[in-house]
């Protein structure tokens, strides 16, 4: 097995980033451009505390769809699952993450997943707090402490694209709400779904969030449990069958570990008990995954043995006589 070392992920790294010309940059983002093509930087905490980084790994960018797994964790917490999966399913979708017709085809009254815009909106109107701004403050506190970073905040630039380019996930939550699906405020919904969208993080603490998963749901700092591990599971399992988009099944495969990308080239890795890992690429294949850094986490997968299906290691280790 290949040992994690700066220099590994500094050659890691340049292999992948050729990858990034297959993609595009999703200009809707401010501040992205042609110029940012290129970018890919990656982040490695392990269980034992070790930190490696290479690359543009201190280059900020929005959480999009990666703070889809934050707000299932709240919600989970607000209302236990038995009934956040009442209001969105469990399964995997085939289709693009912001597809309306899977609203009317899968079950009237839910959509598939909490990962795909649909289910993450409807998953937002189940995170407790009386005013929008609440709401959005449990969530900043919950993710401070995750990463550890009290530094985290929102882009105004951000949120405001995402409120002016956001006529599909309106369409979305007013469907939902014409089936029942959502039940509360609409407008506030939506609102809060821009702003988890809209944090600005880098490597380091995307690789945090894939750690406190890896750890146990615990508070580094303080030892405190955040979160059960019942619900830990739910979320890692959830990301493992629907955390890539329409390519979770190629990156069960290829990665093996529970992993969530967003639209803005960030990807959240977490190798249950061994790391949490951080990537930035921002071109994206037409499915939403960074191009590069898909490239990038599937080569850690295999370098570093991090498939969770890895019986090959076992059947090396008899190769070898071990
Ligand atoms: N802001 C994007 C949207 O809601 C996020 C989607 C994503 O990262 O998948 O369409």
């Amino acid at each position: 097995m290949q040992e994690l070392t700066n220099d590994y992920l500094v050659e890691a790294i340049e292999d992948s980033r050729p990858f990034a010309s297959s993609g595009n940059v999703n200009m809707i983002i401010p501040e992205y451009d042609e110029t940012i093509r290129d970018y890919l930087g990656v982040t490695i905490i392990t269980t034992d505390g070790e930190c490696f980084a290479a690359g543009d790994n201190d280059k900020f960018i929005p959480m999009q769809s990666t703070s889809k797994i934050i707000g299932l964790m709240l919600a989970l917490q607000d209302f236990g699952k038995e009934r956040v999966f009442q209001t969105v399913g469990m399964e995997p979708m085939g289709d693009f993450f912001n597809s309306i017709s899977q609203l009317e085809s899968y079950d009237t009254s839910k959509p598939f997943n909490p990962m795909i815009n649909a289910g993450a909106i409807a998953v937002s109107a189940l995170i407790k707090g009386q005013t929008v701004d609440k709401r959005f403050n449990r969530y900043m506190d919950f993710l401070r402490k995750v990463t550890n970073n009290e530094q985290l905040e929102m882009s105004e630039e951000v949120y405001e694209a995402e409120k002016a380019n956001g006529a599909r996930n309106r369409s979305l939550a007013y469907f939902m709400q014409s089936t029942g699906t959502l039940v509360t405020d609409v407008e506030e919904a939506l609102d809060l779904y821009f702003r988890m969208n809209s944090v600005m993080m880098c490597c380091h603490d995307f690789a945090r969030v894939g750690l406190f998963l890896a750890k146990g749901g615990l508070d580094l700092e303080t030892g405190e449990k955040l979160i059960p591990s019942h619900h830990l599971r739910t979320v890692k399992a959830i990301m493992m069958t629907s955390g890539m988009y329409n390519s979770s099944g190629h990156y069960a495969v290829e990665a093996g570990f529970p992993c969530k990308s967003g639209v803005s080239g960030s990807i959240i890795g977490s190798s249950p008990g061994r790391m949490g890992i951080g990537v930035v690429g921002p071109a994206i294949d037409k499915k939403g995954n960074s191009t590069a850094g898909g490239a990038l986490i599937k080569k850690l997968s295999q370098d570093l043995e991090l498939n969770m299906f890895g019986i090959e290691n076992t059947e090396r280790k008899n190769e070898d006589g071990i």
